[in-house]
C-alpha cells in the first residue's frame, strides 16, 4: 500500500483557531474564496459569526443547500459556482457531507476533470493543485484528515481516493461543534474509536499509522463517555482531537472488516454510520480475539487492561446497541452488500460465514 505523502497542516483548539486561518489566507494571498458550508447549521454551530473577522474584504462566493449524502448533480451545480468564482482557496466548514463536497468541488474543479467519467472509469485522476482548508462543525468522522470522499450517483455509493483529496490545513475548534446532540456525538466518537482501532490492526497500517491511531484509541478511551455526558470544552476538545488523529490514521491504513460490513447497516437498515459500526464491534473484536490477532496487536498498546471490555461498556452506557432483530432474510440482503476493498484489508481473512455470524450476533 503506497503512503499518501501529502502533508498537511493543523490546528486544535478554540485558542487560535481564528489566527490560524487568518494567516493561511494571508500566507496563501488569497484573494476569492470559495465557501462550501452546511445550510442552518453554519449559523446554528457558530461558524458563521467564528468566520466573520478571517473573511471580511475578501471576495466570497459561497456552496450550500446540497443533499446530505453528496450526489453527482450537486457535485455538477456546484462546479458550475466553482468556474464561476475561480477561487485561490477552498474552505469547506460543516460536517461529513460539506467537507466531502468541499473535497471533491476542490478536486474536479482545478483537474477540469468530468466527475461523471471518473467514476465510470473512463479517465484516471490527476494532481490537483488547488489549496484546500477544512474546518469540521462534527467533531467525530475525521473526515478534514483524510483523502476519500464518497460520491453518489443514482443511489449507488462511489468512494473516491485520491492523494489530493487531502485537505491541505485542517482547523478543529471544538466550540464549534458545541451544539452537537448527545446521540451524535456518542455516533461520531464511537465511528473515532472503531477506526482506530480498526486501523491498528488493518493489513495497510504502518509504523506512522499506528502511532496516530495509539493517540486516538488513547484520547477516545478517555474522552468520549465524557464528551456524551458532561459536554465541556475540555471533553470536547479531547474527544476531536481523538477524532483527528483516527482520520489521520485511516488516511494511511483505511478501516477493515465493520467498516466493511457497516455500510449496508446504515443503507437497509438506517443506522447512522457511527451507530452501524458501533453495533458490529464487539462481535468483530471477539472473532478477531479467537483468531489471535487482537492480543499480539492492542495488547502492546494497553499493557494490563482489557481494551475490549473497556470498549463494550462505553457502547453499551451511550446505548449503541442493536435497536432491531433481524430476519434471515435480510441477513442475506446485508451480506450481498459487502466493501470488498475494507474486507480485503483486514488482519485475517473471513469466510462467508464467519461474515455471517458477526451480523447475526450483532442484531440479536
Ligand atoms: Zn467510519
Amino acid at each position: 500500500m503506497t503512503e499518501p505523502s501529502k502533508k498537511q497542516k493543523y490546528h486544535f483548539g478554540d485558542t487560535g483557531s481564528q489566527s490560524a486561518l487568518k494567516q493561511i489566507i494571508q500566507d496563501r494571498g488569497a484573494a476569492r474564496i470559495l465557501l462550501v458550508r452546511g445550510g442552518a447549521s453554519f449559523e446554528k454551530s457558530g461558524a458563521s459569526a467564528w468566520l466573520e473577522p478571517s473573511l471580511s474584504g475578501l471576495s466570497i462566493r459561497e456552496f450550500y443547500n446540497f443533499s446530505v449524502n453528496p450526489n453527482l448533480k450537486d457535485l455538477q451545480k456546484g462546479l458550475e459556482v466553482y468556474r464561476d468564482a475561480n477561487p485561490d482557496l477552498v474552505l469547506g466548514v460543516g460536517g461529513g457531507t460539506v467537507l466531502d463536497m468541499a473535497k471533491l468541488l476542490a478536486y474536479f474543479g482545478d483537474t477540469g476533470i468530468d466527475p461523471d467519467l471518473y467514476i465510470q472509469q473512463k479517465v484516471s485522476g490527476r494532481a490537483s493543485t488547488q489549496y484546500l482548508v477544512a474546518i469540521p462543525t462534527t467533531a467525530g468522522t475525521g473526515s478534514e484528515a483524510t483523502h476519500f470522499a464518497v460520491l453518489y450517483k443514482d443511489k449507488v455509493k462511489y468512494s473516491i481516493s485520491e492523494e489530493d483529496l487531502l485537505p491541505d490545513a485542517a482547523i478543529v475548534n471544538p466550540l464549534l461543534s458545541s451544539n452537537m446532540s448527545s446521540y451524535l456525538t456518542a455516533c461520531t466518537g464511537a465511528d473515532a474509536l472503531v477506526q482506530a482501532i480498526e486501523s491498528y490492526w488493518a493489513r495497510g497500517a504502518t509504523e506512522e499509522s499506528r502511532g496516530y491511531a495509539k493517540k486516538a484509541i488513547k484520547g477516545a478511551l478517555r474522552w468520549l463517555e465524557l464528551a456524551v455526558k458532561y459536554p465541556s470544552k475540555e471533553s470536547r476538545t479531547g474527544m476531536a482531537e481523538a477524532a483527528y488523529w483516527s482520520g489521520r490514521a485511516i488516511n494511511i491504513s483505511k478501516t477493515t472488516v465493520c467498516h466493511a460490513l457497516s455500510y449496508s447497516l446504515t443503507s437497509f437498515l438506517g443506522y447512522p454510520h457511527g451507530h452501524a459500526v458501533a453495533v458490529l464491534f464487539p462481535a468483530v473484536f471477539e472473532l478477531h480475539q479467537k483468531k489471535g490477532v487482537v492480543p499480539s496487536v492492542l495488547s502492546a498498546l494497553f499493557e494490563t487492561e482489557d481494551i475490549a471490555k473497556e470498549v463494550f461498556k462505553i457502547f453499551a452506557s451511550l446505548g449503541l446497541g442493536a435497536r432491531e432483530i433481524l430476519a434471515q432474510k435480510s441477513l442475506e440482503a446485508l451480506l450481498s452488500n459487502v466493501n470488498v476493498e475494507r474486507l480485503n484489508n483486514n488482519p485475517v481473512s473471513l469466510t462467508k460465514a464467519e461474515l455471517k455470524n458477526i451480523i447475526s450476533a450483532s442484531l440479536s
